[in-house]
């Protein structure tokens, strides 16, 4: 029964190493927190690029509408000023006042840009804001200052009626700095220009970030439906349901988690199926032997006055039907040994020397049944191979055992060794029934036998050649089943040589 305790064992470690309920909340959790995370980097990413497309655009509109308006005002300061130059006369204060007037009229007329005309000592000579009352009074502002220094100047004021484009230039006569041209435009209209893209720029930002909400929505939708399906599956693999399967049609990486996860339920529909039919195998493996046994007890118990001789005889056969179930259990034992991946004892085998001692101990059986057991040495000599020598000592014996068992009386039984290149190839041929090719796979399987009956008769278990296949299978190796020429069956066992492994002339 530890066989099947393994085999289940196997199935709920595996059903743990995969972590079910654990990949269930994750994948669950997942598709949730996939969504917030593919949504909150969408708006991110979003939010930057236009913070940045905000910035950087106000930025550079505004510079070019003030650097256009400064470039425009100097042009008419400049203007004014070569105009001024000319026509400066400063003795007398009317002619000069309707001259400039005259000028500042032809270039300012229509326009929001207030212009003052001072001398070399910011007196004032015109003015064309008259409310101010400036004409001859002192007008002092720093732009105005630096001008009458020689030099061309602006400045932006900011005040309440928002911000003001202050240029200064100074007028030249006669290699002399005379006086000084001062302009003052409110930029309010610029202003206005900025904020209304601002406010348009906002609004697209809005509407663009909405879009991509949705659009973030939808995608982490599409990408991350798959994952519900896998949630589902997973859920059902918990309650130990592996019948359910995955679609597969999501995209790339998502196809491949849906195969990944069916191939898992395959395997796991598989294990169980097998545990299944294990369990009821040895169940009904062990119920024939114990049902002998009960019976045989029932008839003694029955038995009136049974003679020492009946008594004797009646043992015997318990005896054997315990001979019998003590075979399977030891056998079951080793399997599961087996199953549970024991560690291989692995040193430097002389395979030739272990065939030999599993035919001489096997020579009296063979003799039994008058059949010729022979050994078939490797070409090269004596052999070593890297192996666990117990272990395929058992093999070689377990295929020996069938083969003199099944061949009937005055066969040949040959064990054959040979060499590759990368591997070591044992072969046993028979010239007894031999198997039928359907059936050539199937004789490795766990309590299958070609003849039932007759299999039992020879006191057979059907487990000898599945803990022959183990074993081989840890080594790496191979295991099949052919055709004899004679008719009968050849085993081979075909295990690779590693490293250590070399070939010897002893
Ligand atoms: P068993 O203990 O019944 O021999 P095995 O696992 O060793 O169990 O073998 C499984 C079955 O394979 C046997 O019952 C027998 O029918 C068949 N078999 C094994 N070896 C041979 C052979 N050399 N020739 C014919 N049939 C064989």
């Amino acid at each position: 029964m530890l066989a099947i305790t393994t085999r289940w064992h196997k199935v709920k470690e595996l059903k743990s190493k995969l972590k079910i309920d654990d990949i269930k909340k994750t994948v669950y959790r997942g598709t949730h927190t996939i969504r917030f995370a593919m949504l909150t980097t969408y708006v991110a990413v979003t939010l930057v690029a236009l913070g940045i497309m905000y910035i950087y655009n106000i930025g550079i509109l505004s510079e070019s509408l003030y650097s256009e308006n400064t470039v425009k005002l100097y042009a008419k300061a400049n203007i004014i000023s070569q105009s001024a130059s000319e026509i400066w006369e400063s003795d007398d204060e009317n002619v000069m006042y309707m001259r400039a007037e005259a000028i500042f009229d032809r270039l300012l007329a229509g326009t929001n840009i207030r212009g003052v005309l001072t001398d070399s000592s910011y007196n004032v000579r015109y003015d064309t804001n008259i409310a101010a009352d400036m004409v001859g009074k002192v007008f002092m502002r720093d732009v105005l200052k630096r001008a009458v220094d020689g030099e061309q100047c602006d400045s932006i004021i900011e005040s309440d009626s928002g911000k003001t484009l202050t240029v200064a230039v100074p007028i030249e006569r006669d290699g002399e700095i005379v006086g000084g041209v001062y302009l003052a435009e409110n930029m309010l209209s610029v202003t206005e220009t900025v904020n209304a893209i601002k406010a348009s720029l906002v609004l697209f930002s809005a509407l663009l970030l909405f879009i991509i909400v949705l659009i973030s929505i939808g995608t982490s939708y599409i990408i991350t439906s798959p994952i519900a399906g896998f949630t589902d599956v997973a859920r059902s693999i918990s309650k130990g349901d592996f019948s359910k399967r995955a679609k597969v049609d999501g995209l790339g990486e998502m196809a491949e988690m849906g195969q990944a996860l069916n191939y898992m339920c395959d395997e796991l529909n598989a294990l169980e199926e097998k545990r299944k039919n294990f369990v009821s195998d040895v169940s009904h493996e062990l119920k024939t032997p114990m049902a002998g046994i009960k019976l045989l007890c029932d008839s003694l118990v029955q038995a009136e006055n049974p003679d020492i001789a009946t008594i004797r005889e009646f043992l015997t056969d318990m005896s054997e039907e315990i001979d019998r179930l003590t075979r399977i259990i030891n056998r079951l034992l080793t399997l599961s040994r087996l199953d549970t991946g024991a560690d291989l004892a692995m040193s430097e085998v002389d395979i030739s020397a272990l065939c030999a001692g599993v035919i001489g101990s096997l020579v009296k059986l063979a003799g039994e049944k008058d059949i010729e057991l022979s050994y078939e040495k490797p070409q090269s000599g004596n052999v070593l191979i890297c192996a666990d020598y117990d272990k395929i000592y058992e093999c070689i014996y377990n295929i020996v055992v069938n083969a003199i068992k099944y061949t009937p009386e005055g066969g040949h039984v040959v064990v054959r060794v040979t060499f590759g290149e990368k591997e070591c190839i044992m072969e046993v041929e028979d010239d007894g029934p031999g198997i039928p090719d359907g059936e050539k796979t199937k004789v490795f399987e766990r309590f299958y036998r070609l003849d039932d009956s007759r299999a039992r008769d020879t006191g057979g278990t059907g487990l000898g050649l599945a803990i022959t296949k183990e074993a081989v299978l840890l080594h790496k190796g191979t295991i099949e089943a052919l055709d004899s020429p004679s008719g009968g069956s050849i085993f081979r066992i075909t295990l690779p040589i590693p490293q250590s492994g070399k070939e010897t002339n002893l």
